[in-house]
């Protein structure tokens, strides 16, 4: 165990680690906090150096950026801890909103961790939470995410775990796959109660509530830019959970009985509380 006090008298020679959230589109939503941070830290890392740059540009600070992102992240990470523990401060800083949420950042702050660096917090925007508080669904109990995989099948059993959850689900989501997403939401949870989240503190800001046969109605083209997608979690009774195989068997052995196949697959659904379209697919695809 190890308590970690962020603001307390000590004769440390080591940097600290700052974790600077920073805006997901309206550059006005920085705090003072971060900017006297951003000036005060020996050093700044980010993600993509063009973008903090931009940043950084806009509110005035010059400091040279080391590059930290998804794919040098561990060595890099390495490096910094070198330079805080020589003394240096150092802030972090991923593309937008929190680093570490759907962004690098976690490998820093386990690094920096395992020397016992402070790692403090400057708080600011995440898309999760406009999203979620803006959503009108239950912002109370809320499951987040992220990115579903990008391979179809992969994406379906990810979705077929959460459909159990009585959270709001929340998922980061591409323009180029939004279309895709919905329908494989739809698809496994079933028609519920939705909202997309998109462009959040920008321009063409919009919230899009509605069912997921609706949404996933929408023409795609007019679905641009970032977005966040939140579903209703399970407000059913929970059904009995069964396996893709224990599906097949449980239909075979109805439909061995001489009931009919949509039959089956009606009440197969009504058992495991799965849209009765899982089901059939389940069934036919194998
Ligand atoms: N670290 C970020 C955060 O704390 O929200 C998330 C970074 S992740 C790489 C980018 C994804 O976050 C986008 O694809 C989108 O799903 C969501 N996102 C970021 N900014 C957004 C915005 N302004 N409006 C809607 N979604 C946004």
């Amino acid at each position: 165990m190890n308590r970690r006090k962020s603001f307390h008298e000590t004769k440390e020679t080591k940097g600290k680690l700052y974790l600077v959230a920073t805006p997901i589109g309206n550059l006005e939503e920085i705090t003072p906090r971060a900017v006297s941070t951003l000036n005060a830290v020996d050093a700044i890392a980010c993600e993509d150096t063009r973008v903090s740059g931009k940043l950084l540009q806009h509110l005035g600070i010059k400091k040279t950026l080391i590059a930290c992102h998804e794919h040098n992240e561990l060595t890099v990470s390495k490096q910094l801890v070198d330079m805080m523990m020589a003394g240096q401060s150092i802030a972090y800083l991923s593309d937008a909103g929190y680093p570490g949420i759907s962004d690098p950042g976690q490998r820093l702050v386990q690094a920096a961790l395992l020397e016992d660096i402070q790692v403090i917090v400057i708080s600011g925007p995440s898309a999760v939470f406009n999203a979620l508080v803006a959503s009108g669904l239950d912002s109370a109990r809320f499951y987040f995410h992220g990115f579903l995989r990008q391979k179809e099948a992969a994406r379906l059993d990810e979705i077929k775990d959460l459909y159990r959850r009585p959270e709001t689900l929340i998922f980061y989501e591409a323009p180029h796959r939004i279309d895709v997403t919905l329908r494989n939401l739809l698809e496994v949870l079933g028609n519920r109660k939705a909202c997309i989240a998109r462009e959040l503190t920008k321009i063409h800001e919009e919230y899009i509530d509605g069912t997921l046969q609706e949404l996933s109605e929408i023409d795609p083209s007019t679905l641009k830019g970032e977005m966040v997608v939140l579903v209703e979690g399970n407000k059913d009774e929970m059904g009995i959970k069964l396996s893709d195989d224990e599906i097949r068997k449980a239909v075979e052995a109805l439909t061995a009985t001489g009931i009919s196949m949509k039959d089956a697959i009606r009440q197969v659904s009504e058992m495991t509380k799965m849209a009765k379209n899982y089901i059939y697919k389940v069934v036919h695809h194998h």
